[in-house]
């Protein structure tokens, strides 16, 4: 791969990493260290020129937005609550497929049908602001930063609205899923600055993995 600009590409870590790492690796991109050893934040890649950083999902889009990375790889439901301005969506990976879902307590219905409102805790405030009022309900919303699955069960809230891969998260605690809000993969984005200033480093790697995800998924 003869990259001709010096190109940053922000990852997902965690499980989106985990499927990141093998696409990439097929298209000649690899991380020059042990990322499960390393405590780099920034690594060189195997491709001159190109490194890699490894972000939470939230952040990516961030810094892709800022053009402090050209490239990243995060879930369609991060961009969905990020907003797009600033970013360009390439490609659908097709790697860590979800559901972005409304769910709570088995058994029960969410909103006070005489109030038509519903307390509502997520991580996905502006995901799920539009979700609700797009049903006409109001949504009384509650930020939160990790097991929503609890707070119905405290009392915190009625409904959720979260990822939902297998439902057993959901299920272990009582809870079970109401209505899909989106279909989720993770998506290559591209700063829209880059798409213009790094165009033919930037197509080459778009390109490639474009042919790597056509191939993984007519395999
Ligand atoms: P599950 O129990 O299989 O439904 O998994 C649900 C939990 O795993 C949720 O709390 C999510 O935070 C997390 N999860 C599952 N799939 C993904 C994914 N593709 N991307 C990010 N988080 C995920």
């Amino acid at each position: 791969m003869n990259i001709q600009h010096d190109i940053t590409i922000a990852l997902t870590k965690g499980r989106i990493l985990k499927e990141a790492l093998p696409l990439l690796a097929s298209v000649g991109i690899e991380p020059q260290e042990d990322l499960d050893t390393s405590r780099k934040l920034i690594v060189k890649s195997t491709v001159p020129g190109v490194s890699l950083v490894i972000l939470r999902g939230s952040d990516v889009a961030t810094y892709v937005r800022h053009g402090a990375a050209d490239l990243g790889v995060a879930g369609k439901d991060m961009l969905l609550e990020a907003g797009g301005a600033g970013i360009y969506e390439a490609l659908d990976l097709k790697i860590a497929p979800c559901r972005l879902m409304t769910a709570g307590p088995e058994g029960l219905g969410g909103d006070d049908a005489s109030t038509r409102r519903v307390r509502v805790a997520t991580k996905f405030v502006n995901v799920a602001r539009a979700h609700y009022a797009k049903k006409g309900l109001h949504a009384d919303l509650i930020k939160l930063y990790g097991s929503m699955e609890l707070a119905p069960l405290m009392g915190l809230a009625d409904e959720i609205v979260d990822i939902v891969d297998t439902g057993k998260t959901l299920a272990e605690n009582g809870m079970a899923p109401r209505e899909l809000i989106a279909d989720i993969s993770s998506r290559l984005i591209v700063n829209k600055a880059s798409m213009r200033t790094r165009h033919r480093s930037v197509r080459i790697i778009v390109d490639a993995l474009a042919d790597a995800v056509t191939s993984k998924t007519s395999a």
